[in-house]
């Protein structure tokens, strides 16, 4: 009968047979007893005596003092500071001890103090593995714990999940054996290198860790081939007449994203894939290709974005390209109420009228039916949540919708080929023509009033510049007053200047004039919330200075950045911080100065904060990884890789014991 008090659920596992997968932080030599002539205050050591005197010192506290002896006559006082009668009485002269613990040095030579002690019969064997120290709570002492694994290092189901020959070509030990030297090293072991999770066995329960994370993705994506979608074909040639208009012909890179895409909306078979590229690399026009692809097949598109400002860019864009073509374009964001609303959703249940909807994640409200979808594109994915992500997808009303989402904070190799193996990838991997190098310099909040008097001198050029406000603590409500502020402050130092202001707060309308007025070169300094952070598009626009840089990440910074730098000026971007500024946050900064590649940038990024941020919305169904880690055993992803593709392959009875053994909350849920 399972209890409350079982070990394993005081450690918050679901079987005892997880405990196998509980290991030792560290290791207690109990299989040597050291002479007592060869004791070192300050050395944890076992030793082992015939019990010469005793006697109970009192004072605040009773302690008990025993002398013991061993072979060679050399005698160690032993002080347990607190003690129960019976122990005291266990303890007359005569018997053997054998203690564990730390020697110090005492008035009267050396001492061990309260030491972990038995009393056993003379010449009771040693044992003969070093004694295991587990991770534990406060209500599960190690002893019980030990017992616990140990009991099931002996009954459970240890066969191996790896077909002998490929675990031999693999060059990994075998899984009972391995667990056994986890958990119970030899006294021989070396324990510096367990402990740093190193060596043979460790390589083994790491690599059998990803052949999970493996086998669970290979499988989802294997389940999706056997799940049905219509091909698009786009019979009414939409896409090559929208790729006609644009006012430039795509990238080497773009068309071949694009190329990878429409494989995929080929087949009948709901596509998953991540169109990745850089701030500005020109995700946009690919998306609006595949739209065009879909509506060019009798299909609608849903195309969702993260933000109002992000969704109205994407919307105008989608507008301004599609109209021409005779196709119509919904905009669908909470701002929308009332009459407007029901028209677009009927506009969009009826399919005949509107074919593409654009908007935040108003569209997954449920209200909101489409006639036939079959294209969902989301832009940012990583903002949004699984739920989120599905439920768009949700919205088709017999077969799947195929899913393209985007990002401009690229995945970084090792994380493509673990937490995301289930996903197909293209990479827009260059930016489009004309684009100037961006000069970045990092710089302390005192020369602030500099920066301000240098920006007459740009502007008085023609220059236009950014400038973005501190972001303070995540309240909306002061990063807007800072934003006041600084744009008070500037329009009284800098009268001659036109300066701008823009948040979150404003109306939509107020925000498109400003916006508009910007872009038109009326207004030389636009004083912003982080607001301008996705999708502002001004190339005159040249300067760039954030304040407070070293409170945003390295993903915000670099999407800030990337609004400079679109147009033929060189562009410059200062970064303003202020103190106290940690170790990380410099770090951060040095590494946004000396590089302006967003694959570089999200590898520092993986470094500096693990995987588990970025994982964040996707995780929500899957741990990650506990042993594993997919920087330093990067070599082992292909690896193992190959290997779930075997067992997936040839060997179904070891997938599902392996599964088992590792995921045994069941499949891990990684389909959008
Ligand atoms: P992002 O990938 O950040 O979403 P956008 O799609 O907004 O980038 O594109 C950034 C800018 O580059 C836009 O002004 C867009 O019109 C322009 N652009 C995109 N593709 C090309 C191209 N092939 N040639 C020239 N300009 C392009
Ligand atoms: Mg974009």
């Amino acid at each position: 009968m399972a209890s409350e008090k079982d070990p394993h659920r005081q450690l918050g596992l679901a079987r005892a047979a997880d405990l196998i997968l509980h290991l030792p932080l560290r290791f207690e030599d109990e299989t040597r007893l050291t002479p007592f002539l060869q004791l070192r205050p300050g050395e944890v050591n076992q030793v082992e005596g015939v019990l010469t005197h005793k006697e109970q010192q009192r004072g605040a506290r009773t302690q008990l003092l025993f002398e013991i002896e061993d072979a060679s006559g050399h005698r160690l006082r032993i002080r347990l500071l607190h003690f129960r009668p019976n122990q005291a009485a266990a303890l007359t002269p005569g018997v053997t001890v054998r203690a564990f613990g730390e020697v110090r040095a005492g008035l009267f030579g050396m001492e061990m103090v309260h030491p972990r002690y038995r009393v056993l019969r003379p010449s009771s064997p040693l044992p003969k593995t070093l004694t295991p120290v587990y991770p534990s709570v406060a209500a599960l002492p190690q002893y019980r714990l030990r017992q616990a694994i140990e009991a099931e290092l002996k009954g459970a189901d240890l066969s191996d999940s790896l077909p002998e020959e490929l675990r031999q070509r693999l060059g990994l030990p075998e899984f009972a054996a391995t667990l056994r030297f986890l958990h119970q090293p030899p006294a021989n072991a070396d324990t510096a290198l367990l402990e740093l999770r190193q060596g043979p066995a460790w390589a083994r329960l790491k690599f059998d860790e990803l052949l999970a994370q493996q086998l669970s993705l290979q499988r989802a994506r294997a389940c999706r081939q056997h799940q049905h979608a219509l091909a698009l074909t786009d019979s009414e040639a939409l896409c090559p007449r929208l790729l006609a208009a644009l006012p430039f012909a795509l990238t080497a890179a773009q068309a071949r994203c694009l190329e990878e895409i429409r494989a995929d909306l080929a087949t009948p078979h709901p596509m998953h894939r991540l169109l990745q590229g850089d701030v500005g690399s020109g995700k946009t026009c690919v998306a609006a290709a595949c739209t065009a692809l879909a509506v060019g097949s009798g299909l609608q598109a849903a195309v969702m974005a993260p933000t109002e400002l992000l969704a109205e860019q994407l919307y105008q864009k989608f507008r301004d390209w599609f109209t021409p073509l005779g196709v119509e374009v919904i905009w669908l964001s909470s701002a929308v109420r009332g009459k407007a609303r029901s028209a677009a959703l009927a506009a969009l249940a009826e399919g005949r009228v509107a074919q593409i909807a654009v908007g935040t994640h108003a569209l997954i409200q449920e209200d909101v039916a489409f006639a036939r979808l079959g294209l969902v594109i989301v832009d940012e994915q990583h903002r949004f949540g699984v739920e989120q992500r599905l439920a768009l997808r949700g919205k088709a009303e017999t077969t799947l919708p195929h899913l393209l989402m985007m990002s401009a904070t690229p995945i970084p190799r090792t994380l493509a080929m673990s937490y995301y193996a289930d996903l197909a990838i293209s990479s827009i991997d260059s930016l489009p023509p004309g684009r100037s190098p961006i000069e970045t310099r990092v710089m302390s909040d005192a020369r602030r009033p500099e920066v301000i008097a240098r920006l007459a001198e740009f502007c008085a050029g023609g220059g236009q510049a950014y400038w973005v406000c501190p972001l303070i603590e995540e309240s909306e409500k002061l990063d807007l007053k800072a934003a006041i502020d600084t744009h008070t402050e500037i329009s009284a130092a800098l009268p001659q200047l036109r300066i701008g202001l823009a948040h979150g707060k404003l109306k939509a309308t107020e925000k498109a004039a400003v916006m508009a007025a910007f872009k038109a070169g009326e207004i030389h300094v636009l004083v912003a919330t982080t607001v301008i952070e996705v999708g502002v598009d001004v190339p005159n626009a040249s300067l760039m200075v954030i304040e407070h840089a070293e409170r945003m990440g390295l993903a915000q910074l670099h999407q800030l950045r990337g609004r400079v730098g679109r147009g033929a000026r060189a562009s410059t971007c200062l970064l303003i911080y202020s103190h106290p500024i940690g170790q990380i946050a410099r770090e951060r900064l040095a590494i946004i100065r000396d590089s302006q590649d967003g694959f570089e940038i999200a590898r520092h990024d993986l470094r500096l904060r693990g995987p588990g941020e970025r994982l964040g919305a996707r995780q929500s169904g899957q741990q990650l990884l506990r042993f594993a880690d997919i920087e330093a055993d990067a070599p082992m992803l292909e690896p193992a890789g190959h290997a779930a593709a075997e067992l997936l392959r040839n060997h179904p009875d070891a997938v599902a014991r392996h599964l088992d053994r590792w995921l045994p909350g069941g499949e891990a849920r990684l389909y959008a």
